[in-house]
């Protein structure tokens, strides 16, 4: 079988061009791994040839990869005029019984020698497909279906393509590292932010044996899940129970969710340096909670200096409850287990925290041994890796 990929924004970035090429390829051929197929491109077209047993598993990579906006199943077929119409009679054959009712064809003639040109190969396919099918009728505007037919190298056939994510190849963007819980947003942020390119690691915060082992599965879950799109993702996870107590013993109880957040950005930070990663990443969304209203997104960036990417920051719950489904982490996420912020749940959290406050609480909670410890505890474990 060969599939033609469409590569999406790729053709808009002139100089760097080639390089997302040469990732998109590497990250399809990674995600391939030891599948029997053959990626090629050619005249900046992308192909993938691959044996019949191994359709589902190119059809699987193509939904996770980066960097395309759709693909084709494609028919070959010798260099006549009886081939291609016969092709594209059973090419409409399977639009037709999938739900189209009309259809346009469209045809490309880069080699001059084939006899019949672009408008003579639209005719007769046009009318060979009427002839068998005549309840499916054509449409030049607005087509359900869209048969197009290349000659070039060899004939080519192909039906209106699937859909496939967009965005950037990942590993063209550097890296981030997102902080995620176990929660519906942040899985969601790291695949937005892995769609514009970005490699990263994770980090999760929890308070065992306050939190259960659990919880931290469902993470490591959810990080296999994203890890599918991000080409893998490094999860580190930190301890933060004694942390939390330092917290809760030393802070007014309204303070507490503002001044956890503070100290969890300050460790993901210094991790993001130990990993070379250039942000942070976040699931925040602006005023969905208590700790993200604009003033108390402002105290928990204040000890922050890498960019802090919060791609959800303007999306409603709806928007994003949605696309967790579409990449599959909804089911996950929704799974009962305790967050790590089960030590503490003011009744009346700080809605509007100053910033020159919070410095000041935090710094008197003097976390800096502590912080050390978490950190160097840190533990990895590797999350959705494709096998080479
Ligand atoms: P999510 O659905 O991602 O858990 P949320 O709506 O529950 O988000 P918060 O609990 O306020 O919101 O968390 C805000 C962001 O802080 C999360 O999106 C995530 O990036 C980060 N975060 C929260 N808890 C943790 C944790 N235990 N470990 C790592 N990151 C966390
Ligand atoms: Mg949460």
């Amino acid at each position: 079988m060969l599939y033609l990929l469409k590569p999406g924004e790729l053709s808009l970035k002139g100089e760097n061009r080639k390089d997302f090429e040469r990732v998109l390829k590497r990250n399809l051929k990674t995600m391939l791994g030891k599948t029997r197929s053959r990626i090629e491109m050619t005249h900046g077209r992308f192909y993938v040839e691959c044996a019949e047993d191994a359709e589902r598993t190119v059809e699987d990579a193509l939904g996770h990869l980066f960097g395309i906006t759709g693909w084709a199943k494609t028919r070959s077929c010798e260099k006549t005029l009886d081939a291609v119409i016969h092709e594209c009679v059973s090419e409409a054959r399977e639009l037709f019984s999938s739900g189209a009712k009309t259809f346009k064809i469209e045809a490309k003639r880069t080699d001059k020698s084939f006899p019949v040109d672009s408008y003579g190969i639209m005719n007769a396919a046009g009318e060979a497909i009427l002839t068998a099918m005549p309840e499916f009728t054509v449409d030049v505007h607005h087509p359900d279906a869209l048969i197009t037919v290349e000659i070039r190298e060899s004939a080519l056939i192909y039906g209106t393509s699937a859909k496939a994510l967009g965005g950037l190849p990942v590993g063209t963007a550097g890296r981030g590292m997102l902080l995620l819980s176990g929660g519906i947003d942040s899985p969601v942020a790291g695949f937005m932010m892995a769609g514009r390119g970005m490699r990263m690691d994770a980090v999760y915060f929890h308070a065992y044996p306050y939190t259960p082992e659990e919880s931290r599965q469902k993470v490591i879950k959810l990080a296999g899940i994203i890890g599918a799109y991000t080409m893998g993702i490094r999860v580190w996870t930190v301890n933060f129970t004694k942390i939390e107590m330092r917290i809760k013993e030393g802070a007014p109880s309204e303070w507490t969710t503002i001044l956890l957040r503070i100290a969890m950005m300050e460790c993901a930070e210094g991790l993001a340096r130990y990993r070379g990663a250039k942000c942070l990443i976040t699931g925040e969304s602006l005023s969905q909670v208590a700790s993200q209203t604009i003033e108390n997104i402002a105290c928990t960036s204040s000890r922050v200096t890498l960019p802090i990417l919060r791609p959800l920051i303007g999306m409603d719950k709806e928007r994003i409850i949605r696309l967790a489904e579409r990449i599959g982490t909804y089911e996950t996420s929704i799974l009962p287990y305790q967050d790590c912020c089960v030590l503490f749940s003011p009744d009346h959290p700080m809605l509007r925290g100053k910033v020159t406050d919070a410095e000041s609480l935090y710094r008197g909670l003097e976390l800096e041994v502590l912080m050390h410890e978490a950190f160097t505890g840190a533990v990895m474990e590797k999350c959705g890796f494709y096998e080479e």
